[in-house]
C-alpha cells in the first residue's frame, strides 16, 4: 500500500466518529442561534452560524488532510492520526471564524437586519445591528458604554 493511500485510509477510519461529534456540536450551535434570532426578530445569528459551520467544514477537511500528511512524515501511523486531528481542529477553527467574519461584513453591506437609529443621549445617528441587541438600541456606541 502506498504512503498516500495509507494516509487516506487512516483519515477515513477516524472520520466517522469525529464527524458524528462535529455534526452534533454544530446542530446544537445552530439550534441555539435560531432560538436567539427568533427572540430578537432577526436572522443574522443563524446566517452567521451557518456560514461558520460551512467554512469550518471546508477548511477543516483540507487542514485535516494537510495535518495528516505532515504528521505521517514526522511519525507514520500515530503522527498521521494526531496530525489529522490537530489539523482538522485548527483548520475548522480558523475556517469558521474567517467565514463568520466574512458573513458579518457581507450582512453589513447588504444592510441585513441593520437599522439606523438616533441616539437618545447625544442625538447622533448610528448603525444599530439587530443581532447584537440586548437593550442598546437607543444609544450609540459612544453612549452605551
Ligand atoms: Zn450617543
Amino acid at each position: 500500500m502506498s504512503e498516500t493511500s495509507r494516509i487516506a485510509t487512516v483519515v477515513a477510519a477516524a472520520t466517522p466518529a469525529a464527524t458524528a461529534v462535529a455534526v452534533a456540536v454544530d446542530s446544537v450551535r445552530l439550534g441555539v442561534n435560531v432560538a436567539d434570532d427568533v427572540s430578537h426578530g432577526t436572522t443574522r445569528n443563524t446566517t452567521k452560524t451557518m456560514a461558520g459551520i460551512a467554512g469550518g467544514w471546508s477548511v477543516g477537511t483540507g487542514a485535516a488532510i494537510t495535518g495528516a500528511t505532515v504528521g505521517s512524515m514526522l511519525c507514520p501511523g500515530v503522527g498521521t492520526l494526531i496530525g489529522g486531528i490537530v489539523g482538522g481542529i485548527a483548520g475548522g477553527f480558523v475556517g469558521s471564524s474567517a467565514s463568520r467574519f466574512a458573513a458579518d461584513k457581507i450582512s453589513d453591506k447588504l444592510h441585513h437586519d441593520v437599522e439606523v437609529h438616533k441616539c437618545q443621549k447625544c442625538a447622533k445617528s448610528f448603525t444599530y445591528r439587530k443581532y447584537k441587541s440586548e437593550g442598546d438600541e437607543d444609544l450609540c456606541d459612544d453612549c452605551s458604554e
